[in-house]
C-alpha cells in the first residue's frame, strides 16, 4: 500500500446500476487483517444481485460492493493477530459467524443467525482492490496453490459441503442435475471422495463437456420436463439407480428427478436455488425412504478445500473460463449474466496492472 493508493471497488447501487468507485482504504481493527485483493469468481448470487437487487429476504437497499469468492495478500495485521503476517497469500471464507450464538458453539456455524457474509446486503463483499477481514476466516495457501484457486474455494466449499450432506463414500454412483459450476465442483468432490460413477444432467451440450472434461463417467442432456422418463434415462445410463442425488439447478422438473431417480433409500440433496415453492413427488419419496436434504452454505470447508486442491485430489481450474481486470468489473458481469463464450467462472482479477 501506498499514500497514492486508492481503494477501486465494484459497488452495486441499485438493479442493473453497478460502478466502479474510489472508496477509502479500510485499515483492520482488532482480530482482522487487511488484503490486497488478487483474484474474485463472480458467482450466479452476485449476478442475481445485480439484476433483480434481492435474493429472498435479502434486499439491496443501500449500495454494496459485490463478490465473495475471493484470495488475496495479507497487506496489515490487525492487533492480535498471530496466525497471519503481512504477505502470506490466503483464501477468504465469506462468512463470519458470531461464535456465541449455540449454532455457532456446535460448529454448524453456517447456521448462525447473526452470520455476517460477504455481498449479501447489507454486508460489502470483497471485488475491491483492498478488503479488511476477520483473520480467523482467512486461510493461508500453500505455494502449490495459486490465487485463482485459492478464490474456488468458496465454490468448491458448497460441493464439500453438499458430498458431505448427501453421505458420498467409496463406491458411490452419484447423479448431478446441473452442470455449471456448482455442479462442476460436486462432480470432482464426489469423485475425491471415491464416488465409482458420476452421470451429470444439464439442458446444455457444451455445459455437458465440460462436464466430461472434469471426469464425468456420464452425460445426459435433458431435453424433456418428464421427470419419470429421465429417471428411467439415468438407471438405463447408469447401469442401476443412483445411491445420491445432487441437485444443483434449482428447476422443478429436475427436483422431481432427483427424487425419482434416487435408488429406495437414498439421499436427494437440494443444492439449487429456483422458485421458492415447488411441487414435489413427497409421496414416492416417503414410501421409498429417500432423504431429502438442503443446504446452506458450508462450514469446516476450507482447511478441506485447500488440501484438496494442493494434494490433487482435484483439479479446479478448468472451471475457469475468462479473467477481467477489476476496471472491467462490468463487462465480467455481463460475460457471466449470459454464460457469452461457453462461460463457466469469470474471474476478476483485482491487483493492479503492471
Ligand atoms: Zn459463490
Ligand atoms: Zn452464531
Amino acid at each position: 500500500m501506498t499514500s497514492t493508493d486508492v481503494n477501486l471497488s465494484c459497488v452495486l447501487h441499485k438493479t442493473m446500476d453497478m460502478r466502479m468507485e474510489e472508496r477509502t482504504i479500510p485499515m483492520p481493527g482488532p482480530g482482522e487483517v487487511q488484503i490486497e485483493m488478487h483474484s474474485v469468481g463472480i458467482c450466479g448470487s452476485d449476478v442475481h444481485y445485480w439484476t433483480n437487487g434481492l435474493i429472498g429476504d435479502f434486499v439491496l437497499t443501500t449500495p454494496m460492493v459485490l463478490g465473495h469468492e475471493s484470495s488475496g495478500t495479507v497487506s496489515v495485521v490487525g492487533e492480535g493477530v498471530t496466525h497471519l503476517k503481512v504477505g502470506d497469500r490466503v483464501a477468504i471464507e465469506p462468512g463470519v459467524s458470531c461464535g456465541r450464538c449455540k449454532f455457532c458453539r456446535t460448529g454448524v456455524y453456517n447456521l448462525c443467525p447473526d452470520i455476517l457474509f460477504l455481498a449479501t446486503p447489507p454486508v460489502h463483499g470483497s471485488l475491491a482492490r483492498y478488503h479488511v477481514h476477520a483473520a480467523n476466516y482467512c486461510f493461508k495457501l500453500p505455494e502449490n496453490v495459486s490465487m485463482e484457486e485459492g478464490a474456488l474455494c468458496e465454490p468448491l466449499s458448497v460441493g464439500i459441503h453438499a458430498c458431505r450432506r448427501a453421505g458420498v463414500t467409496l463406491g458411490s454412483a452419484v447423479l448431478i442435475c446441473g452442470s455449471g459450476a456448482i455442479g462442476l465442483v460436486n462432480l470432482v468432490t464426489a469423485k475425491a471422495m471415491g464416488a465409482s460413477k458420476v452421470c451429470v444432467t444439464d439442458i446444455s451440450e457444451s455445459r455437458l463437456e465440460a462436464a466430461k472434461k472434469m471426469g464425468a463417467d456420464h452425460t445426459i442432456l435433458v431435453k424433456s420436463r418428464d421427470a419419470k422418463a429421465l429417471a428411467k434415462e439415468v438407471e438405463d445410463v447408469m447401469g442401476e439407480m443412483p445411491d445420491i442425488t445432487i441437485e444443483c439447478s434449482g428447476a422443478e422438473s429436475s427436483i422431481q428427478l432427483a427424487i425419482y431417480a434416487t435408488k429406495s433409500g437414498g439421499c436427494a440433496v437440494l443444492v439449487g436455488l429456483g422458485p421458492p415453492e415447488v411441487k414435489l413427488p413427497i409421496v414416492n419419496a416417503a414410501c421409498r425412504e429417500v432423504d431429502i436434504r438442503g443446504i446452506f452454505r458450508y462450514k469446516n470447508t476450507y482447511p478441506t478445500a485447500i488440501n484438496m486442491i494442493s494434494s490433487g485430489a482435484v483439479n479446479v481450474k478448468p472451471l475457469v473460463t475468462h479473467h477481467f481486470p477489476l476496471e472491467k468489473s462490468h463487462d465480467a458481469f455481463e460475460t457471466a449474466k449470459t454464460g457469452a463464450g461457453n462461460a463457466i467462472k469469470v474471474v476478476i482479477d483485482c491487483f493492479k496492472s503492471k
